[in-house]
């Protein structure tokens, strides 16, 4: 067999394979320069300051915005990177769905890039990924909480660790009916004892009514945490 030059190969494979734009499908030029198209590129959205001192969405009051009372992730900060709008929504999907590890790695890049954007985060000794329930990593194959944290590692300067596990899988319309009903996650979530003392960001992909956030969070405090702030890639 013929060795081919690595760049000759993965341009014959480029071709054979076109990759596509994780959003809107379009192929993508050779060389790959990331998940997406330059038209989808450009429809992104970071969130940009004035944001909420708690919540981390746009405001410029000094206290609770009015978004506040509907959003509960169980923290004193929570932070986003992206408006859930353009493209966003199509790459998550990829990512979490469809297996396009490349988009969450990016995903994660661009996590990193906003961190400095976030200095009231602080200095954590971690970076804790929302857990997976077992059965549901099994299915996925991997966290998407944690391909984000562990490309954030570098930039935040602070490690990754696994310092929750989900004991309880609940599955989306079982949690929407639960919270019809006004009820929480709680229970669903429990930390190591070595997680007292420690300063932590809690670290997922998106946020909504921050329920799960903040069942993971509750057990964070109740092991002891000294503090427990949370950053996501993308909120409503
Ligand atoms: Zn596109
Ligand atoms: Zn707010």
């Amino acid at each position: 067999m013929i060795w081919l030059p690595s760049l000759w190969s993965e341009k014959l494979l480029h071709l054979l394979l076109p990759r596509t734009c994780a959003a809107c499908a379009r192929d993508l030029p050779f060389p790959l320069e990331g998940p997406l198209c330059g038209g989808c590129m450009q429809g992104l959205e970071p969130l940009r300051p004035p944001w909420c001192p708690r919540c981390g969405g746009p405001s410029n009051l000094r206290g609770p915005c009015p978004q506040c009372p509907r959003l509960d992730p169980g923290v004193p900060v929570a932070r986003a990177a992206f408006k859930y709008r353009g493209p966003l929504p199509p790459l998550l999907h990829a990512f979490k769905y469809r297996g396009r590890l490349d988009a969450g790695r990016t995903l994660g890049d661009w996590m990193a890039g906003a961190w400095r954007r976030h200095p009231e985060l602080g200095r954590p000794d971690a970076l804790v990924p929302v857990p997976l329930h077992p059965a549901r990593l099994r299915s996925r194959g991997f966290n998407q909480a944690r391909v984000l944290a562990e490309r954030l590692a570098p930039a935040a300067r602070t490690p990754v660790r696994d310092l929750a596990v989900r004991v309880v899988d609940t599955p989306p319309q079982a949690r929407r009916a639960r919270a019809e009903r006004g009820g929480r996650l709680a229970g669903a979530f429990k930390a190591a004892p070595w997680a007292r003392g420690l300063r932590l960001v809690l670290i997922d992909d998106a946020m909504t009514s921050g329920e799960t956030l903040a069942a993971c969070a509750g057990a964070l405090w109740e092991a002891g945490a000294a503090d427990v702030k949370a950053f996501v890639l993308t909120r409503a």
